[in-house]
């Protein structure tokens, strides 16, 4: 399914704007700078549908793609951007947990977590919010080539030990280098097998 053509066809602001959900959808969340954009071209093999920046941020709408005629892949707004008003930030929160907790035919939510960082209180925040909802989702470790192999090991398994009680947390975590392209692959098949065609 990864093979298939990427195409952007909509952007929402508000829930009344999400287009029907006629296909499977994953979803992409995460603290903003996370990697996100990166891990979309690198999952799709396709540079410049997703547009990648070194200004946090800059994604306010849920954006959504088709991967050919099958899949949605759904950008989702990054948390945590430290420069946007107040309001704003609540704006855009509140748009990524009603589309978590309520999208029909969403599969499967990515949480992105940076290695170096961990998890954040934004992240949690999510994930007991995916948890009341029985949304299922996984997370993915980004930049994994920003730390020494044994420190992504070792998140991985602090992580692991903190979602043992979780109930909709897909297990294993994830790692994945969009730079250097490391469980890129593991992570499109463990993706494909979802939706299996
Ligand atoms: P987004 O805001 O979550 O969409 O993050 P981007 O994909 O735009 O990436 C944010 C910054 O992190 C950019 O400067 C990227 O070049 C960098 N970045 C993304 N993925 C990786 C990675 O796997 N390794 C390294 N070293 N840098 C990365």
């Amino acid at each position: 399914v990864f093979r298939n053509k990427l195409t952007f066809f909509a952007a929402a602001k508000i829930s009344s704007s999400f287009p029907a959900p006629e296909f499977p959808e994953i979803a992409f969340a995460g603290r903003s700078n996370v990697g996100k954009s990166s891990l979309l071209n690198a999952l799709t093999r396709q540079w410049g549908v997703v547009r990648t920046s070194d200004k946090p941020g800059l994604t306010q709408t849920i954006n959504f793609f088709k991967l050919g005629s099958k899949l949605h892949l759904v950008d989702l707004p990054g948390y945590g951007f430290a420069y946007a008003k107040e309001e704003v930030k609540e704006e855009w929160e509140a748009l990524v947990k009603e589309y978590v907790s309520t999208r029909v035919g969403l599969k499967r939510v990515c949480l992105l977590v940076d290695t170096k960082w961990g998890m954040k209180p934004r992240d949690h925040e999510l994930i007991d919010l995916m948890e009341r909802s029985q949304t299922k989702y996984q997370i993915v470790l980004t930049k994994t080539d920003m730390v020494f192999p044994v420190d992504v090991a070792r998140r991985a398994m602090q992580i692991e030990e903190s979602l043992k009680a979780k109930k909709s947390a897909v297990q294993p975590v994830m790692m994945i280098s969009s730079k250097t392209g490391a469980g890129v692959r593991c992570l499109r098949t463990a993706l494909a097998n979802i939706v299996k065609f």
